[in-house]
């Protein structure tokens, strides 16, 4: 919902820049038609789920017409508010007039990886480049990892033309919901958070390396990393064929017995 949210917000501003209408009296049906079609993209791969396991998807209970309908209210709701909050009033005010639009689909090269690091606007107030994401969930406070992910929007932008090659010259914000309103994560960036930012980066992509070694050919899913916390399976997207998904605690059990006897096998 928050992705279809997201969605509406970036094509009221590309329609206010494009002087195009806006009705109203659309937006629930913009906003239907954006989870509607999430939902039927999230089918098809249900599908292949259900055939691998053999089971109906927990997932498909999110399904429902009513949860829909409910989900429709809520993002009107939250897409009313967000008009209200900086810095989209500020933009449909006028107050904002140097501002831009960008797509996350954008890639950026870093080595040999295509990074899909770009925000979703920037804007100018004054010497300061605010470069901004729309964050897709409910986030109260940034974990370092995120935090740091946020300052990689920074090296997307110095490689862009126009806007500033100083990292100090950036502001790094996320517009999140949160205890029923809006609300803006901002930090002044600087040469030792896109540093930061960089070897994070480099330091996930080698774990991915690793993990993908060690999954092997056949992709062995239980040996994936699993969650901390039963709640974060609890809304993922894998539930259905990761191993944490139907019992997380069993799961991390399997894996070390799994990983003790290939350890044993090697002494052997
Ligand atoms: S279901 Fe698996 S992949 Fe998803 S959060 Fe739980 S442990 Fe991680």
């Amino acid at each position: 919902m928050q992705r279809a949210l997201r969605g509406v917000i970036i094509d009221r501003l590309t329609a206010y820049h494009r002087g195009n209408l806006w009705k109203e009296e659309d937006l629930a049906g913009k906003i239907r038609n954006r989870i509607i079609g999430a939902l039927f993209r999230q089918k098809s791969v249900l599908e292949v789920i259900e055939t691998r396991t053999g089971k109906t998807s927990e997932l498909r209970s999110q399904i429902s017409t009513r949860r829909v309908d409910r989900l429709v209210e809520i993002a009107c709701y939250r897409f009313h508010a967000a008009l209200q909050s900086h810095p989209i009033k500020d933009i449909l005010d006028g107050r904002i007039t140097r501002w831009y639009l960008f797509s996350r689909l954008e890639k950026t090269k870093l080595q040999n990886y295509d990074l899909h690091i770009s925000p979703d606007l920037v804007w100018f107030s004054g010497f300061t480049c605010h470069v901004l994401r729309f964050a897709v969930q409910d986030v109260a406070r940034l974990g370092e990892d995120k935090r740091l992910e946020n300052f990689a929007m920074v090296e997307w932008a110095r490689n862009q033309i126009g806007l500033p090659a100083n990292p100090e010259r950036y502001m790094v914000e996320n517009l999140y919901w949160n205890g029923g309103k809006w609300k803006i994560w901002k930090e002044k960036c600087t040469h030792r958070h896109v540093e930061d930012a960089i070897q994070m980066i480099y330091s996930d992509m080698k774990a991915m390396r690793e993990l993908h070694y060690k999954l092997g050919l056949s992709c062995d899913l239980s040996q994936i990393p699993l969650a901390k916390n039963k709640l974060t399976c609890r809304n993922c997207g894998h539930r259905d064929t990761c191993p944490g998904g139907e019992n997380l605690y069993f799961a991390k059990l399997e894996q070390s017995a799994l990983e003790m006897s290939k350890a044993s096998g090697k002494f052997r």
